[in-house]
């Protein structure tokens, strides 16, 4: 197939890319590069590249062109980033994701897969345990309430003209090469650079933590499913911050300490007291879900980057 992927030069993107790559696709990136390059050499010298914004109508018109399916995961990303930039957050999302439709349109493309957000959940009732797709969800946001937008307008591009569009609500998604906009590099750069480890409030709040590999393996499952879906990525376990801090800590063999501190006032909105996701759609979707817990992930970034780690399995 080939296949676009805008923000391809992303974290999950950049990953995605790779794999795709190595099953024989072509695979076209679209990227501004605003925070970087996460491809490998090896990847970008196979992927055809464009630099570019995804507000840019034509440009992203050119660069669907014969494409078969399109991964739309170009966003303004990160909860401090995003909180200072609202209005760019949404017009990324809202004329972002307008372009990229108009492109599959023009283009004859039938197939969109959507980054959404596990954010979008915020602070709906956790019901048995997992947020499952279906209950009521609770944007607040400006990137949440742009992401569950998206959500709607994609759904309703498949009511009225058949466009296959699947949306997937990325539960923290981890790994290496991701860089310290999110909780656990920021922890490891801590760890690993004598710093504290900052964790705000009491750290009791939770998170799902989804490894990288296990979320490419979702989209890649996810690619032969058709119609119009939203999906959680999610590997279904709750973990503290706390808990993240000490354990980074300790597969890293750090000294630094652990300390408690107020987060930034513009974080409120975005904080989240609990957030577990259920992969049962998913499952009986593609037969898979993320298997990969916390510490076979973490252990996994350690064994990717750092000598001197401690294995926490053993
Ligand atoms: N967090 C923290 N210390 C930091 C950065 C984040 O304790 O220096 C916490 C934050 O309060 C949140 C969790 O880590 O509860 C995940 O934050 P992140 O920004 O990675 O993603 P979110 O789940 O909030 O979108």
């Amino acid at each position: 197939m080939k296949i676009l992927i805008t923000g391809g030069a992303g974290f999950i993107g950049s990953n995605l890319a790779k794999r795709l790559v190595a099953e024989g696709h072509t695979v076209v990136i679209l990227d501004n590069l605003l925070r970087g390059n996460k491809l490998d050499k090896e990847t970008f010298n196979q992927i055809v590249f464009i630099q570019g914004d995804v507000r840019d109508e034509s440009l992203v018109i050119d660069a669907a062109k014969g494409c078969d399916l399109v991964f739309h995961f170009a966003a303004v990303l990160g909860v401090d980033i995003v909180a200072d930039n609202p209005v760019e957050t949404m017009d990324v999302e809202v004329i972002g994701t307008r372009n990229v439709v108009n492109a599959c349109e023009i283009n004859n493309v039938k197939y969109l897969m959507y980054a959404s957000t596990s954010g979008i959940y915020s602070h709906s009732a956790i019901v048995k345990n997992a947020l499952t797709e279906e209950i009521l969800v609770d944007p607040r946001t400006s990137y949440a309430m742009a992401k569950r937008y998206n959500e709607i307008y994609l759904a309703s591009h498949f009511e009225e003209k058949g466009l296959n569009v699947l949306s997937l609500r990325f539960f923290n998604i981890y790994g290496s090469n991701q860089d310290n906009r999110m909780v656990v590099p920021l922890f490891f750069e801590q760890a690993t650079t004598g710093q504290p480890l900052t964790v705000y409030g009491n750290g009791k709040q939770t998170r799902d933590f989804t490894y990288i590999d296990d979320t490419v393996e979702s989209c890649v499952r996810l690619m032969r499913i058709r119609g119009c879906h939203i999906v959680n990525i999610a590997n279904e376990q709750e973990w503290s911050i706390l808990d993240l801090a000490q354990l980074i800590k300790k597969i890293t063999n750090s000294d630094s300490r652990i300390i408690f501190v107020d987060a930034p006032k513009k974080r409120y909105d975005y904080e989240v007291e609990r957030r577990v996701g259920s992969s049962i759609k998913l499952k009986n979707l593609t037969n898979y879900k993320p298997e990969t817990n916390l510490i076979q992930g973490l252990e996994k970034i350690v064994s990717i980057n750092y000598q001197n780690h401690i294995h926490l399995t053993l």
